[in-house]
């Protein structure tokens, strides 16, 4: 049976100024996998003390999980001392920088330079994606050795261990682990969390939930001897899911939502085209990811311009004066009209304000409508994102357009 020690670090835990529930909670999780916890040791943010501590705790157990002192301030010293003892260099990660940046800038807070510090990462380790905050979980693994590094605030870890770690430690438990994802659009992390709320008591599988640019994921994980048992006992749990959220849900792990518009599209014969203001051709961009997209896709228009709604698409001038151009009306008229220039069965469109200012008028950055337009239907779907955030707003709306198309395709060909 493989063993851990869990090394927390901060001198606020040593000054009893808080309670280390992160080991409590890392011993009881630990236990479920069938990995022994042998020591808890904790260490203030001091250079020498950690490394040391580190070293003694690697050299009679197969894993470490630390967690603490992986903020952006000087004193936040565990990724460069676990890098030290485990032999790793680091290096800089643009994609991580990026995300840090966006969760600043959807915050409207201005990064301090200082966080781009959490964007260092081991060279050849494993980077865990922090779904609620900004600092990645990290993990090492060496000669029969690993250690993991798991950010402080409990709200952070333990969807973290949850979500990523539970699979990385998969050699060291005593049987297999499987997981399955439940992608939903449409509903929040928390209305969907409700839906399954008992669901998220059980042991085995475990059920988490955690939003993602948008879109709120259920990650069921199981446990058993081997890994196709495990996904035997994630499967009927995914089902329940999948019952109780009903439309909500566009498909099943890695499955992204233009691979099921395509796949969608494909299955019925179907072709779309797309018209967009905000999003100035990020829905074909998505669209054409996909192999195979160009026997779907035929025509995608970006209208910024006023004129151009009028001219290419045929928005009437008296919409665009009476509603202006980020209205229902102007997202139904151009949905229409990239459908009657295309040919094509299904017409998308999109018009709103990704920001950061807005368009001169009472409407909120954030704010968008999207419209579609078939032989035997018209749809539009207002949506608000609250963010001040361009990018943010972009993939989103883009997306949710997507979700216009995947639920009326799924309509129509349901009965
Ligand atoms: P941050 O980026 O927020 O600084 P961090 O990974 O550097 O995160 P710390 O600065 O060590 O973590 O701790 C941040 C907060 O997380 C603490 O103030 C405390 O509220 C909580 N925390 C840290 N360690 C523990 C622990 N072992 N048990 C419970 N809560 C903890």
């Amino acid at each position: 049976m493989a063993v851990c020690e869990i090394l927390s670090v901060g001198t606020e835990i040593l000054l009893g100024d808080i309670l280390n529930t992160n080991s409590r909670y890392l011993s009881a999780e630990l236990a479920k996998l069938g990995i022994s916890v042998l020591r808890h040791t904790t260490v203030g943010d001091n250079h020498e003390r950690l490394a040391a501590a580190l070293k003694t705790a690697l050299s009679r157990s197969d894993i470490v999980i630390t967690t603490g002192g992986l903020g952006p301030t000087e004193d936040d010293i565990t990724r460069d001392v676990c890098c030290e003892v485990m032999g790793f260099e680091t290096q800089f990660n643009s994609d991580i920088a990026k995300g840090i940046e966006e969760y600043f800038s959807a915050k409207g807070i201005d990064m301090p330079a200082s966080n781009l510090r959490q964007a260092y990462v081991p060279k050849g380790g494993e980077v865990f994606e922090n779904t609620k905050g900004t600092a990645p979980g990290l993990g090492m693994k060496k000669d029969g050795k690993c250690v993991v590094i798991l950010p402080g605030p409990p709200y952070e870890m333990a969807p973290m261990f949850e979500q990523s770690v539970i699979p990385y430690l998969e050699e060291y438990t005593d049987g297999a682990i499987a997981s399955m994802t439940v992608r939903t659009m449409g509903i929040g992390e928390s209305a969907m969390a409700e839906k399954a709320a008992d669901l998220l008591e059980s042991e085995n599988p475990t059920v988490a939930p955690y939003a993602k640019k948008g879109e709120a994921l259920l990650r069921v994980t199981a446990k058993a001897g081997s890994r196709s048992e495990a996904l035997e006992l994630c499967r009927p749990v995914v089902d329940e899911i999948c019952s109780r959220l009903g439309s909500f849900v566009y498909g099943i792990d890695s499955e992204s939502i233009e691979q099921r518009v395509v796949e969608l599209l494909k299955e019925n014969n179907m072709t779309i085209a797309t018209a967009e203001s905000c999003t100035a051709g990020y829905i074909p961009k998505r669209i054409t990811d996909i192999p195979g997209a160009s026997s779907v896709f035929e025509f995608g228009a970006v209208t910024y311009s006023n004129e151009m709604k009028h001219k290419v698409l045929g928005v009437s001038n008296e919409t665009l004066a009476r509603f202006g151009a980020v209205s229902e009306p102007t997202a139904r008229e151009m949905a229409r009209g990239i459908r009657r220039v295309s040919g094509a069965d299904i017409g998308i469109s999109v018009t709103g304000i990704a920001g950061p200012g807005n368009d001169g008028t009472d409407k909120p950055v954030g704010l968008c409508f999207i419209a579609l337009s078939a032989k035997d239907a018209e749809l539009c779907e207002k949506i608000e994102t609250g963010k001040n955030d361009r990018e943010y707003n972009r993939y989103v709306t883009a997306s949710r357009a997507l979700n216009l198309a995947r639920l009326y395709i799924e309509q129509k060909t349901k009965g």
